[in-house]
């Protein structure tokens, strides 16, 4: 297949700051409704590839095409409308607000916050708001006040939010960080049904983890790409072993 039948394909990119090259002429490339999975030591550049991929850190030069169409020059926020979404670490929810609501003003053409308490939705937002939430796995709290969930549920209404866009390419930094054993399968669950009809790429450090999602492995080190393929390619490559014993 040619390269124009990607999702997500990004060529020759760099970024330098003050002349240190965090990501170093790296090509990465994205099928349809795959579940890709970026590994690598503190300070590969994962989270500045991300960045950059969603509009946050401008390249040095290279390209980013979504769905074959240029996105370098572009801002983040018309990356987002285009199908591009980011979760960070840090969720984002409105604890004052129920999950309902939260889902509902992340509706791309949806209402402000205030509008969401004082009017009425209309029916293809609550439609889109209950299919959401059962994806999600908060059909049942829906009413419930966002700042009462449990540290798992306010990251998957976040990912909620983040689907109420419509998506075609969700990337999640190190989603199950601070979630306890029955909370990181779940995860699991939720990121493997979400990629049967959307690209995802997550940035996770935890190998059990990645074993249990992995399709494909993204191995980064020093801004480039050390190694690409199945977990057990990946383990059993030479260098992979090379730069995680050398940590
Ligand atoms: P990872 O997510 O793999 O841990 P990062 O993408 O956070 O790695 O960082 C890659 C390298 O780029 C690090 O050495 C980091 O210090 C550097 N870096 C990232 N962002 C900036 C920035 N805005 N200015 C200067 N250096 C940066």
């Amino acid at each position: 297949s040619s390269n124009t039948d990607f999702v997500l394909a990004v060529e020759d990119l760099t970024v330098s700051f003050d002349g240190f090259k965090a990501i170093d002429n790296l090509n990465l490339y994205v099928d349809h409704n795959e579940l890709r999975v970026i590994i690598g030591p503190n300070g590969a550049g994962k989270t500045t590839l991300l960045d950059m991929i969603c509009g946050k850190t401008k390249a040095t030069s290279g390209s980013i095409k979504f769905h074959n169409e240029e996105m370098t020059a572009l801002p983040e926020f018309t990356r987002v409308r285009k199908g591009i979404g980011r979760k960070f670490q840090t969720p984002s929810i409105y604890e004052n607000l129920s999950v309902f609501q939260n889902l509902e003003v992340s509706f791309p053409k949806g209402r402000s916050v205030l509008g969401a308490v004082f009017f009425k939705c209309t029916a293809e937002v609550k439609d889109r708001v209950q299919a959401i939430a059962e994806e999600i796995g908060l059909a049942d709290t829906l009413n419930t006040e966002a700042g009462l969930l449990s540290h798992g549920q306010k990251q998957w209404l976040e990912v909620g939010m983040l689907l109420m866009q419509d998506p075609e390419l969700l990337m999640l930094d190190e989603p199950i960080a601070g979630m306890s054993v029955r909370e990181r399968e779940i995860t699991a669950e939720l990121l493997k049904k979400i990629s049967n009809n959307r690209s995802v790429i997550v940035i996770e450090h935890d190998m059990e983890f990645v074993k249990k999602i992995a399709q494909k492995v993204t191995v980064m080190h020093q801004g480039k790409i050390l190694a690409e393929g199945s977990m057990d390619d990946v383990q059993n490559n030479p260098q992979v072993i090379e730069v995680y014993l050398g940590h």
